[in-house]
């Protein structure tokens, strides 16, 4: 069984997520910590969800238990959270659910560094977690606990410190600002303001019904977002997930801007101002890439996970790095995805005088699909696809055999199967939650991409026809 997925725990509060899981979670890592000495404070917060006060006070009891001293930080963005344990504590709690629906919700261990918790650490947690070996102080020596109310000010600071804040000041900028009701509430309206803009909010009260919209920034959910920003004749609009990591914008026609595109825009801003190399998951669009050659730097491909890309730009001084979420790292400030950072980031980029919309124009066109193929087992099926004869199922006129590159087919096992044709790439990953295995398609065509999907499919229905086979 595993406890965390992609980001963090999650699940549905009171039936899969419960007051137990975050206390049994609570003791689990302040046992890890005290096992591997990794310090004695660690600060916990939480978004806006009804039941973050009932898992915050369990994870904060099971902490205590363990010896630890806690912070309480109460409501806050999840970068403000990771900006906080970075310069004050040896690990931080975060009680989310991001952008899950509202009935959600979550725990996510941060590192001492501010980093997202490594996959390793993950894993010995939840040994122990499962295991029930918990490390119990004496009757003496459980842990104290207080809270801090500086810390969304320190955050801002640090972001209006970290942005050409003069610039945007003059430019009389007008911002309409949706935080979803969410953690961005206390951040994301007042920033913005400090930077000069004028800034309209919409859902900008903390609310964990979330009465305004759903926690996810999608378009279908933004509706009053872009109609706002049309009506007030505003340069951009801002939304959020429910806890502030990610951001979605509409440009001044009140149009979504898509968020592959947004990350390749962003890349350029990024690199005009500072030569080096960007990081993507493999899951990204050709546009991130396109724009980074075009300014003559390199694009490095992870699997995917934010924690994976903040890894690796660690590791290669990268100067920028992102999803094709909305989920964008700039270094300079800290390795996380950061929505304000971004927000601020944006900012910049329409100060010098550029509109979003024909920003969206200077950036290349692709078509991307995904499609989901319901197997037994996802993991086995894509096992399985990598000892096939590929060069049945993908059109190509190669003839190599299995798992290397196939003719002018390049193969690429970062994460899951990505196959790089010419002119367009698939790739395959077994979902690490559901029965099922997502096939991923870009090319330049729509034509071009839907075949590039029909191989995509061909190949996972022929390996689970195999699996099939041979367990029988
Ligand atoms: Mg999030």
């Amino acid at each position: 069984m595993t406890l965390f997925g992609t980001n963090g725990v999650r699940g549905i509060v009171n039936s899969e997520m419960t007051a137990d899981m975050a206390l049994n979670l609570g003791k689990s890592l302040g046992t890890y910590m005290h096992r591997h000495g990794l310090g004695s404070r660690v600060a916990v917060g939480r978004d806006t969800r009804i039941s973050g006060d009932m898992l915050k006070s369990a994870a904060i009891a099971g902490l205590l238990s363990t010896g630890l001293e806690v912070v309480d930080v109460d409501i806050l963005p999840t970068p403000a959270l990771q900006y906080y344990v970075r310069d004050k504590t040896d690990a931080g709690v975060m009680i989310t659910a991001s952008h899950n629906p509202r009935e959600y919700n979550g725990l996510k261990i941060v590192a001492g560094d501010g980093t997202e918790f490594s996959r390793q650490g993950e894993a010995e947690v939840e040994q122990i977690y499962y295991a029930g070996e918990f490390h119990a102080a004496q009757w003496n020596e459980t842990g104290s606990f207080s809270s801090d109310q500086t810390i969304l000010r320190t955050y801002m600071d640090g972001i209006i410190s970290k942005v050409d804040a003069g610039t945007i000041s003059t430019a009389g900028l007008t911002v309409v600002v949706d935080p979803g009701c969410g953690a961005g509430c206390g951040v994301t309206p007042i920033l913005l303001r400090e930077l000069g803009c004028r800034v309209i909010t919409l859902n900008a009260q903390p609310d964990g019904t979330f009465p305004g919209r759903a926690p996810e920034p999608t378009r279908e959910e933004l509706g009053d977002l872009m109609n706002t920003v049309k009506a007030a004749g505003a340069d951009l609009g801002v939304a959020h997930d429910g806890d502030a990591d990610r951001v979605a914008f509409v440009d001044e026609k009140g149009e979504f801007l898509d968020e592959e595109d947004l990350l390749a825009i962003m890349a350029g801003h990024v690199l005009e101002g500072k030569k080096g190399s960007v990081v993507t998951p493999v899951s990204s669009s050709l546009k991130v890439r396109d724009v980074t050659e075009s300014m003559g730097c390199e694009l490095l491909w992870t699997a995917i996970g934010s924690i994976d890309v903040a890894r690796k730009m660690i590791e290669t001084g990268a100067v920028f790095g992102g999803e094709g979420n909305g989920g964008l790292i700039f270094p300079e400030f800290q390795y996380c995805r950061d929505g304000a950072m971004t927000a601020a980031r944006m900012l910049e980029i329409l100060a010098s005088g550029r509109k979003l919309s024909e920003l969206k124009q200077g950036i290349p066109e692709y078509y991307n699909t995904k499609k989901k193929i319901h197997v037994k087992d996802p993991k086995q099926v894509v096992e399985m696809l990598l000892t096939l004869d590929l060069h049945e199922g993908i059109g190509s006129a190669g003839d190599v055999g299995s798992v290397g590159d196939v003719g002018d087919v390049k193969v690429d096992r970062t994460d899951g199967l990505k196959l790089w044709y010419p002119d367009g790439w698939i790739l395959i990953r077994p979902s690490g939650t559901e029965p099922l295995v997502r096939v991923y398609a870009e090319s330049s065509t729509a034509g071009r991409t839907a075949e590039l999907a029909g191989y995509g499919t061909d190949l996972v229905e022929e390996a689970a026809r195999k699996v099939r086979q041979e367990e029988e």
